[in-house]
């Protein structure tokens, strides 16, 4: 047999595959064979993985681009950074920064921006904020091929200008509506940011009002209810309308409840949570920089987020990354953005926390950082495994390599890690997208525009 390229001597991690020794052999970018050896394989190319494990490429499912006004720019060094943390395929939450009200009709522009700029595969989740983007949602998945629509229960109101979002029409009447339509249609999802602004504005008016500081006090005008109420909400309105429902980062005990007890009955609903949810607490001595919605923690969430990992409660981890600089953090709490950037060390803290930490199998994190996403999100089998016909997208893991977080190694344009000065233990030494080496012992080697846009109407 010929092949382009042939990954040997690795052991493969297969997402309900198992763990074991095998060659895989790509052709034009895809897989087209498991091998137990490689004798009698000719290969043009081959890739000698001695000591390492391969997983299928990381499927990163919660990004920001563009809040500054950098689109172009963060599809570039955004990808490249998520490319040093073994994704392949990143799925940014896009808005129009600019318009946000727009019917989208820039999709394609966006689109071909991201297929010039981009190392890595990308998708799109669709941020919907009125009726009338609403009434547009079967153009969005027929001709744009977006089938993950975005909706906030925070950031309305009055909250809706802390991040520029004017003329937002949500509201739970709204949620219901949309959730309703989608549940009718085919193939989709809604994601939800659950968060009970309501609740957190009067907070807010009354921490401010006592003079209060503090990145811990930025966790309590955001206690744990207000989290799980608004997950028991939306989980409502999913269930009744019959709309499969991804709610975003879930950070309270309170909540995986309420998402367990979902779950019991069946419901279509999946949970993601983020590496510093499962790492950080709310008095984590970093300030502004740490500042993010929703907060951090206590440690007894943080240990319920762990349980949730290897009790399989929680599906995909996302990084939430906003690739913000240090001056965006600068003021008093009120005033810093909210938000970091997360892709590039999402794999490493999952590995070094997880993995050696705590026991969490490797196979695990396959499933929660490929599997699991790609199949919510209608990219699987292409994207989220290794088997004949996948794309040829790996992420080959040093688990004995040691690095400590440096944010200049990281190639965002982020001037910061939450991470800095950590020393993480598991680190991928390889990223390859459809068969091109995109990231070698890290250093960037592939080419912008390698990237493509996978509709997920027809993977
Ligand atoms: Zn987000």
């Amino acid at each position: 047999m010929e092949v382009d390229l042939l990954i040997e001597n690795g052991k493969l991690v297969i997402p309900k595959g198992g763990v074991f020794p095998a060659c895989v052999g790509v052709v034009d970018g895809r897989v087209v064979g498991i091998f137990d050896s490689p004798d009698g394989i000719s290969a043009r190319q081959r890739i000698d993985c001695k000591g390492c494990h391969v997983l299928p490429g990381i499927v990163e499912p919660h990004v920001h681009y563009g809040y500054r006004g950098n689109l172009k720019g963060n599809f570039g060094t955004e990808t490249a950074s998520a490319a040093l943390g073994g994704i392949t395929t990143v799925i940014p939450f896009y808005r129009d920064i600019l318009n946000p009200t727009s019917l989208y009709e820039d999709i394609p522009r966006v689109r071909a921006l991201g297929e010039e700029n981009s190392y890595i595969d990308f998708s799109f989740h669709l941020l919907l904020i009125t009726r009338n983007q609403l009434k547009n949602m079967t153009k969005y998945v027929k001709e744009f091929g977006i089938t993950s629509f975005k909706f906030y229960m925070a950031y309305k109101g009055k909250d809706s200008q802390s991040i520029g979002l004017t003329g937002n029409e949500t509201d739970d009447g709204f949620l219901f509506d949309a959730f309703s339509a989608l549940g009718r249609m085919q193939g989709v999802v809604a994601c939800v940011h659950a968060e009970n602004i309501e609740v957190i504005l009067s907070l807010v008016d009354k921490y401010q009002g006592e003079g209060r500081q503090g990145l811990r006090t930025w966790s309590e005008c955001r206690p744990n209810f207000t989290e799980a109420e608004s997950v028991h909400r939306a989980a409502t309105f999913a269930d009744v309308a019959g709309c499969p429902l991804y709610v975003a980062h879930v950070t309270t005990k309170e909540s995986l409840e309420e998402l367990r007890l979902c779950k019991s009955r069946r419901q279509k609903i999946y949970v993601e949570t983020c590496p510093h949810y499962l790492t950080l607490n709310k008095d984590y001595p970093l300030g502004n920089i740490a500042k993010v919605n929703p907060p951090l923690r206590s440690e007894e969430d943080i240990a319920a987020l762990w349980r949730g990992i290897t009790s399989g409660l929680v599906d995909t981890v996302g990084s939430d990354h906003c690739p913000f600089l240090k001056e965006d953090k600068e003021g008093t709490i009120w005033d810093a953005k909210t938000g970091f950037p997360g892709s590039a060390t999402m794999l490493p803290v999952l590995l070094s926390e997880g993995v050696h930490k705590r026991k969490v199998a490797l196979e695990r994190v396959a499933e929660l950082m490929s599997y699991n996403p790609a199949r919510i999100f209608n990219l699987f089998p292409r994207k989220g495994t290794i088997q004949i016909g996948s794309d040829a997208d790996f992420c080959i893991v040093d688990l004995e390599m040691s690095k400590r977080v440096n944010h200049e190694m990281l190639f965002s344009c982020s001037d910061f890690s939450v991470y800095e000065g950590w020393t993480l233990k598991g680190w991928p030494v390889m990223t390859i997208v459809r068969g091109k080496t995109v990231m070698k012992d890290g250093k960037i080697a592939g080419l912008q525009g390698h990237g493509r846009f996978i509709g997920t109407n027809q993977v």
